[in-house]
């Protein structure tokens, strides 16, 4: 019934987090209850944000909107920005600045770095997952200026028009040898229908051509996003492409994707565009292909080693245009990257909510919105298995019934993970870092799925066990409105609300219990808000049937009340759980 869980690869810091297309709600010292409700009130004067890359100064601006003053730090070494982050809450940087281990380390109030741009190559993303921080880009700024620029790129190819230029300056003026290409009517293979890709094909199309677009992603869509666009198998689009132009991210599965064997079933004198990332194309097969005429051009904005080296097989070449990796370089996209990390950042701190987020599993935003209320029941379930556990949760097994069963339950499963790391640390939990922490801790989560949630709609069943399963709790919520409820507790059918404080007592079911306590406590001033009240199975060797108490109190009794409730003849065993709370104004990650 139980699968894999979520893989390692984060680590911690509290918070809360959400995320769509790549958004995630996220508070640096979660803790019970933090999820939901972004109330905490940072004051965003009091923030420290520091810019360390040139940014377009439209940024100021918006900040200033939101009330934070950054420090603008240019050209700052790996010991100038050690000696300067200690007391920073975000840093933001374009791709000069290098954002390492040790600046991470050295900066124990900092929550979020935020790349203006795409790449984050130059921040170490492994670092700040481990230390809890997220890493969050801007991927949008740039789409549209890329996508012109690889159109850019397939007309002057198409025209021959740098070699023309070349020509004209030098006195050349020979008409003849600059004949082009048509584009209307024209076949353009766009592989990776991705945001740059899409404006590709949309282009494409406004320019007369057929396109056809591969992306694994869309294989089984009905119809392509793009209209005008017709979706192709990649095999297809290379035999029949005049053009063809790429537009995926450099991983593992593209890495080479236009192979020498890729390259040999293109249609004979198609031309080839790499406006993407160096490292898709065999670039010396490409050499080859051009020398044969297999290839009738190429054009790179990107290449496997930039600048290239002096001897790279396409330098000097006229059936070969290059440009030095200028797809994002237009004033328009530099200043909305600048826009845009700007938002992301002030809302991240003043909100929780983190765009972008690129150490943090993305939700899409309908799903968020309906996974919202689990997400905080999940928190709180993990908090409550934490706190009643004796010894540390080694393994947790969490089973989404009902309508969860086809949801993307990353996140709560994060949130569950959160609230269990969270007990018993003084922050420093968050859904960025709590896998990683939980691999630390040898905390295994296993998720299962049901389609028939009995009795309710939804609801999430959590069991967890300590080393050996030595000892085991079980947990079942759901979501009413938008309130979490308890409605399982080991064998124990309830309705309980989650939240504030929950006195457990374990004790002899005998009658008169309930008075003693109500009166003890109505004595001592505390007020019972709740009760529940449930057998136990008698246990061996137990002369009496036994009993648990759910009592949800309004305030932390004290310790000396909790010691004259556990004085209490019929009081086996006793305990104060805390859920549900707001999480703290702020918190650093030690
Ligand atoms: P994106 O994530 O929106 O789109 C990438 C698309 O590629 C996705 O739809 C994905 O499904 C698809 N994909 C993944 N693997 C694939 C495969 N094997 N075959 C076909 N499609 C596959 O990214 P984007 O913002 O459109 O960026 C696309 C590329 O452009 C990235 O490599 C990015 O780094 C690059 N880029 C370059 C510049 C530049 O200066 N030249 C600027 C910005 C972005």
């Amino acid at each position: 019934m139980f699968g894999g869980g979520l893989s390692p690869g984060s680590s911690e810091k509290p918070g809360r987090l959400v995320l769509a297309g790549r958004v995630a709600l996220y508070h640096r010292n979660t803790c019970p209850g933090g999820f939901v409700s972004s109330t905490h009130s940072v004051s965003p004067a009091s923030l420290r944000v520091l810019i360390c890359d040139d940014l377009s100064p439209k940024a100021l601006e918006i900040f200033g909107e939101y009330g934070i003053f950054p420090e603008i730090c240019l050209g700052l070494d790996e010991d100038a920005l050690v000696a300067k982050v200690h007391d920073v809450d975000a840093i933001i940087v374009r791709s000069a600045t290098r954002i390492t281990r040790r600046v991470i380390e050295s900066a124990p109030k900092l929550t979020v770095v935020g790349r203006a741009g795409v790449g984050v190559d130059n921040v170490d993303c492994a670092a700040a997952t481990e230390a809890g921080v997220v890493v969050m880009n801007t991927p949008t700024g740039n789409t549209t200026t890329t996508a012109e620029l690889a159109i850019a790129l397939m007309v002057s190819m198409a025209r021959h028009i740098p070699r023309a230029d070349r020509e004209v300056r030098s006195g050349v003026w020979n008409k003849k040898s600059l004949t082009g290409v048509q584009l209307t009517g024209k076949t353009l293979g766009v592989i990776g229908l991705g945001r740059i890709g899409r404006v590709v094909a949309a282009r494409g199309v406004g320019l007369g051509m057929n396109v056809l677009a591969f992306d694994p992603y869309l294989a089984a869509a009905e119809c392509s996003p793009v209209e005008g666009v017709e979706l192709s198998a990649l095999d297809h689009l290379l035999a029949v492409s005049d053009f063809v132009s790429l537009h995926v991210p450099l991983i593992d599965s593209t890495r080479g994707l236009i192979s020498r064997e890729r390259i040999a079933s293109m249609k004979p004198g198609a031309r080839l565009i790499n406006a993407a990332r160096g490292g898709l194309v065999d670039e010396a097969a490409v050499a080859e292909a051009l020398d044969s005429g297999q290839l009738a051009g190429a054009a790179f904005d990107v290449l496997s080693e930039e600048p290239p080296p002096a001897d790279h097989p396409l330098l000097g070449r006229d059936d070969v245009v290059m440009t030095p990796h200028i797809g994002a370089s237009s004033t328009e996209a530099q200043v909305q990257v600048a826009l845009d990390i700007a938002h992301q950042i002030a809302r991240f701190l003043l909100e929780g909510r983190a765009d972008n987020a690129i150490n943090a599993p993305a939700v899409s935003a309908s799903d968020l919105a309906f996974l919202g209320p689990y997400i905080n029941l999940a928190e709180r379930m993990g908090s409550y298995l934490a706190q009643r556990l004796t010894g540390p949760i080694r393994k947790l097994e969490v089973t989404y019934l009902g309508e969860l069963e086809a949801r993307d339950t990353r996140v709560v499963s994060l949130a569950l993970l959160a609230g269990a790391l969270a007990h018993g640390r003084d922050g420093g939990v968050n859904f960025v870092n709590a896998p990683a922490l939980a691999e630390e801790r040898g905390l295994r989560l296993l998720e299962g799925r049901e389609s028939d949630a009995g009795a309710f709609q939804n609801q999430i069943k959590v069991r967890a066990s300590t080393k050996g399963g030595v000892e085991s709790h079980l947990v079942a919520g759901t979501v009413f409105g938008s309130r979490p409820r308890f409605v399982r507790i080991d064998e124990l059918h309830l309705d309980f609300p989650p939240e504030g404080h929950i006195l457990v007592t374990e004790h002899d079911d005998v009658p008169g219990v309930v008075g003693h306590l109500g009166t003890l406590l109505g004595e001592c001033g505390v007020n019972i808000r709740r009760i529940e009240l449930g057998k136990t199975s008698t246990a061996a060797g137990e002369s009496k049937a036994g009993a648990v108490g759910f009592l949800a109190i309004d305030a932390d009794p004290g310790p000396e009340i909790l010691e004259r409730v556990r004085a209490l003849k019929f009081i086996r065993k006793l305990g104060l759980l805390r859920l549900g709370e707001a999480a703290p104004v702020s918190g650093n990650r030690s």
